[in-house]
This record gives C-alpha cells, structure tokens and sequence, in this order.
C-alpha cells in the first residue's frame, strides 16, 4: 500500500462519524493494489470482514477469488473496497443479519471512499451490487435492468458498471448459481479488457 493510502486508511480506522461505530469489530479499509487502473467497489463489510479487517472475506471472498481466477486475476492485482466501512447489521430474533447501509451512513462514509478513488483515479470502477452502484452511478440504478452497461458521466471514472453482488450470487441455487456465477465472470472480464484499454494514468503514486 501507498504512504499516501496507508495515511487515508490510519485517519478511518479511527472512525466514528456513524453510528456504526458502536457496533463494529473493526473497521475495514479497501485492500490490493491502489495503483490497479480497475477498482472493485461492494456495498459493505460481511460479519467475516468485520472479524478479519479485510473486504470480501470468507464464502463472498471464496466465490470472488473464483471468478477473478477465472479471469487469471487476484484480488492482489485490483483495489477491493466498500462504500461504508463498518458493517451494518440489524437484529432479527437470536440472529444478526447484514442489512444495507442507511443514506445518511453512505454520506458519513463518503470521505474515505473519495479518499480512495481520488488517490487511486482508476480507469474503471466495477461495483458490485445495488448500493454501489447507487452511490457511484445514479440514484435510482436498478440492478436488474442496467447491469453490464457502462456509464461515463460519473465521478470517478471514466467507465463505470455494475454487476451482481457475490453475496448476492452465493444465496443463489443450480442452474441459477451457474448463471449467476458465469455473468460475474463475464462482467468482470469486460472490466478487465475496458481497463486493459485505458492508457496508463499519470496520477499513479507510487510513494
Ligand atoms: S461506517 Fe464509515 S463513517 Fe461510519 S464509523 Fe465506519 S468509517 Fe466512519
């Protein structure tokens, strides 16, 4: 990691501008490599990553090493991060279940995540799931009708896209899950031949 990010990721692991605060482990910073041209973006931390520090531990992380390999990359070779950085979860019986993160946690949160991506200024942004995209490409983005398609008028990238959540695609069952894990694949490879396309950026830190 960068002098630069290692400062970004010192001031948020210090965090409390949310009530998440109170109720994380810790918090969980993106991790990879922050001069990568593709950034992976997710909606938050899974309770695995609450306990490990890192984004997409666990079963998630299992299925997104996959389906990276499957497209011969590691989650070494991209930047993996959340919009917010501590988990969100509510309380439904004896179990404590994941739940997406409110608007007002997403704009406490949005300095680190525009710490990030300022510092990073990848050419391509994947973000997985609804949230992500919510925050990332437009307000009312609906996963199941704008998935795969670029967007170019947005902040942080010249091309941004969404695809599943892999949470999102574990939950999923037979020939279902073989879809769903065949269109990670393929999104993630239409990334990776977008950022492949992109000229190397002259805002890299490498200090
Ligand atoms: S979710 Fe973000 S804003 Fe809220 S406490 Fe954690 S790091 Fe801070």
């Amino acid at each position: 990691m960068t002098v630069k990010m290692e400062a970004i990721k010192a001031a948020a692991i210090g965090c409390t501008a949310c009530g998440l605060s109170e109720t994380r482990k810790n918090v969980v910073f993106g991790s990879g490599d922050p001069t990568s041209k593709l950034v992976v973006v997710a909606e938050g931390p899974s309770a695995m990553d609450d306990r490990t520090t890192l984004p997409f531990s666990g079963p998630t992380g299992e299925l997104l090493d996959d389906v990276l390999e499957a497209n011969k990359l590691t989650r070494n070779e991209i930047w993996l991060t959340n919009v917010i950085k501590c988990r969100a979860a509510i309380r439904s019986g004896r179990v404590i279940k994941n739940r997406p993160p409110k608007a007002s946690e997403i704009k406490a949160c949005a300095k680190w995540l525009d710490g990030e991506l300022t510092l990073i200024s990848p050419a391509v942004i994947l973000c997985m799931g609804s949230p992500a995209a919510k925050t990332l490409i437009h307000k009312g983005f609906r996963i199941t009708q704008e998935r795969g398609i670029w967007f170019t008028e947005t902040s942080y990238a010249p091309f941004v896209m969404a695809t599943f959540n892999p949470a999102f695609v574990l939950r999923m069952e037979g020939e279902d899950f073989t879809r769903g894990r065949q269109i990670l694949i393929d999104d993630i490879a239409e990334a990776q031949r977008k950022s492949a396309e992109a000229p190397e950026s002259s805002q890299l830190t490498l200090f």
